[in-house]
């Protein structure tokens, strides 16, 4: 059995972005859970992306959301 550690890593960043195929995601995930050293760098990337995302939502403007929460309350609005 090898473990192709650079290999995952590589990938890595393509699984977090959800740009692999259901077969090699599942090939990643597998490699990850059987391997402490990759298993810590994923759910580091992991955290760093939903930061980053997080970071991002946070500085739209949030005009739009206001609106949209508003047409949102006026028609779920009981009788
Ligand atoms: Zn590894």
């Amino acid at each position: 059995m090898s473990h192709n550690c650079d290999d995952a890593l590589e990938r890595m960043y393509l699984y977090i972005d959800g740009e692999l195929t259901t077969e090699s995601a599942e090939a990643i995930k597998v490699h990850i859970n059987d391997c402490p050293p990759c298993f810590d760098a994923f759910h580091f990337e992991e955290r760093l992306k939903i930061v980053v995302r997080t970071r991002l939502q946070e500085e739209v403007p949030s005009e739009l959301m206001i609106r949209l929460k508003s047409i949102i309350r006026s028609e779920t609005l009981p009788d």
